[in-house]
């Protein structure tokens, strides 16, 4: 038999709130640069609901990183601990200033960096600790605070993944020296391609706001006593930003009662681990829904993909682990280690669609295609 499938994209933005609004008053002003008032009522704005003094909006995520790193003066010979399981971004960021990533592996139930690894990775070399929040729970921050101030080790934290999630009562993207978001479309809120970071530190601000803006100074224009990028924003990105921030707390519940709807579904179905509904520290909201396949199937998370996909389904693998990528590899980089969770999670692991636009009927089709293969 020949089913018609219908067409259910892994991921798919609500941009039907003020974003048209604003972009038409970017346009009629013809502030369209990244040097519209936009930019920094977002900076304000996002730095404000996590807490934060600062927020330079960037081009996107991954310079985010880029710029905290190069702010916090890491570099040559430096080393610094951050979990093997996540975006190449992370590890490139630490690779380019010439610094060495140090890896410990994930955890089995939410995919987190394991933070009982950490200690025993710190050398007389280690400046800091990359902390990545991954898919829809937070990491253990008291953990990591802990080891950080045993040992006076800085805190990056990566919450490209989770705007408007909480731990221990405070919004994440609060915990690090210097934080970073990203507002690429698939994250809880975009701006197309954009990202920020955040602080408390005027003088990691000021620092990362020259690295924004090709270390230009105030006093003299075109004269440079360092060398920076243009990771500027524009105000059009901004109007949407701004927009899609207004509509964080709707966002955030949209996203649980996906998360929900799916585990209540799934959860009778054999071989598939689901994700967490809370971990110790807060409740899940669900950035992406993951699965896991279980031992009992015997094809990989890259077949399982493939099916859905002639079903008409959207999905994506998990992460790949850095110690795995053979960009590292030749660089003598992570050559013969060994994280075992985060190779299984690697292999065993996809996720649904997820996007805010996902109808909630869509997820009885998903779920259907799911059971399907399965069998
Ligand atoms: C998406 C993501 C990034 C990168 O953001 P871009 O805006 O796509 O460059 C960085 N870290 C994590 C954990 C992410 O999920």
């Amino acid at each position: 038999m020949k089913l018609e499938y219908k067409n259910i994209p892994v991921n798919e933005p609500l941009l039907d709130g003020n974003e048209k609004k604003y972009l038409n008053q970017c346009i009629d002003t013809g502030w369209i640069s990244s040097e519209g008032p936009f930019i920094k009522e977002f900076e304000e704005k996002m730095a404000k609901q996590v807490g934060r003094k600062y927020g330079i909006a960037v081009s996107n995520g991954s310079v985010a990183i880029d710029a905290a790193i190069l702010a916090l003066g890491i570099g040559k010979n430096d080393e610094v601990i951050m979990p093997t399981f996540t975006i190449i971004s992370c590890a490139a960021a630490i690779v380019r200033v010439g610094a060495k990533p140090v890896l410990v592996d994930c955890n089995a139930d939410d995919w987190n960096m394991n933070v009982t690894q950490i200690e025993s990775k710190i050398s007389a070399k280690t400046k800091a600790i990359m902390v990545v929040h991954i898919y829809g729970l937070p990491v253990d921050m008291n953990a990591i605070i802990a080891v950080a101030e045993k040992h006076g080790l800085m805190i990056i934290e990566d919450a490209a993944e989770q705007h408007g999630q909480y731990y221990g009562g405070k919004p994440i993207g609060c915990f690090g020296d210097i934080s970073t978001f990203s507002f690429y479309p698939n994250k809880h809120i975009t701006t197309g391609e954009g990202g920020m970071i955040v602080t408390n530190d005027e003088r990691l601000a000021d620092k990362c706001r020259l690295l924004r803006n090709l270390c230009f100074i105030p006093e003299k224009r075109f004269l440079h006593h360092e060398l920076g990028f243009n990771l500027r924003m524009t105000n059009l990105q901004a109007a949407l930003g701004l927009a899609q921030l207004e509509r964080l707390d709707e966002f955030i519940s949209i996203n649980r009662k996906m998360g929900k709807k799916y585990s209540s579904i799934l959860k009778t179905v054999a071989g598939i681990t689901l994700p967490l509904d809370r971990n110790n520290d807060a409740e899940n909201i669900y950035w992406v829904y993951p699965i896991v396949l279980n031992d009992s199937i015997s094809f990989d998370a890259e077949v399982a993909m493939k099916k859905l996909g002639e079903r008409k389904i959207g999905t994506r693998p998990f992460f790949w682990p850095m110690h795995e990528q053979p960009v590292f590899h030749k660089m003598g980089l992570f050559v013969g280690e060994k994280y075992p969770v985060a190779e299984r999670a690697a292999r065993r692991g996809l996720y649904l669609p997820s996007g805010m636009a996902l109808k909630t009927e869509d997820i009885d089709i998903v779920c259907d295609a799911v059971k399907e293969i399965l069998m």
